[in-house]
């Protein structure tokens, strides 16, 4: 999965397990990303190369370096 990709965040979203995380390069800071609180800005459709250029570290007000896409190691039911 590359940062270019026509990924939107509806995509990541229908799978929890996976996180979005920004990093900043400037203050080597990475910062995991919550689904609910893009789409509230804005919108489920948004594409992550949109995203990364409308956030601001929070720290130093740059823009993230690059988005990291991860996943939460979900445990399978015993059943
Ligand atoms: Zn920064």
């Amino acid at each position: 999965m590359t940062e270019s990709g026509p990924i939107v965040l509806r995509t990541l979203a229908d799978y929890q397990a996976f996180t979005l995380s920004a990093l900043c390069q400037a203050c080597d800071r990475s910062v995991v990303l919550d689904h609910q609180a893009l789409a509230d800005r804005w919108g489920w459709e948004v594409l992550l190369t949109e995203v990364r250029r409308r956030l601001r570290c929070q720290q130093c007000g740059r823009r993230p370096q690059r988005l990291l896409v991860g996943y939460h190691q979900v445990a399978v039911p015993d059943g």
